[in-house]
């Protein structure tokens, strides 16, 4: 098997994180791998249905900041170039495959929370990432 050469972690900034981090360090460096980080920010309008009759510019700027400044914290702790910390808007899934095929990622480390049963039917994030992305795909068990 070839080395990996530049690896992207989706991280949800939950106190779960780290757990995917770990791992995806510990891969990288056995790679010798560039790291990657993305946060997507879902669209406030999304949570109201888009339809309620409010600006809501200014709060989703403050989310995006925040969502930068924790994943800052997050690259400074792992040693990611700023370069590498990107927090875009959208849906998860989406974005993650639209920035996989972008930056040419060969491996994309997503957390999983091993769901059973009727859990299973309503999907999750690694499952959606899974699906779509063209290149290998991690799947971290988180506990
Ligand atoms: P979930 O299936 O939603 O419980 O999320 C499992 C994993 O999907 C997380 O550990 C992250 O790797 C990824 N993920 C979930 N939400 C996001 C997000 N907003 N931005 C980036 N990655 C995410």
């Amino acid at each position: 098997m070839s080395a990996y050469k530049k690896m992207l972690v989706a991280i949800d900034l939950t106190e779960e994180a780290p757990q995917v981090l770990d791992k995806a360090k510990a891969v990288s460096e056995a790679h010798g791998a560039e790291l990657m980080l993305v946060h997507v920010v879902e669209p406030v309008g999304y949570a109201y249905g888009g339809d309620i009759p409010m600006d809501l510019t200014e709060l989703q700027d403050q989310l995006d900041k925040a969502a930068r400044e924790q994943l800052g914290t997050y690259g400074d702790q792992y040693g990611v170039a700023k370069n590498n910390q990107v927090v875009t808007v959208g849906r998860p899934e989406s974005e993650i495959h639209r920035l996989a095929k972008e930056q040419e990622v060969d491996l994309v480390i997503v957390g999983s929370h091993g769901r059973k049963g009727f859990q299973l039917l309503l999907g999750s994030t690694a499952n959606g990432v899974l699906h779509g992305t063209e290149c290998d795909v991690l799947a971290v068990r988180i506990h």
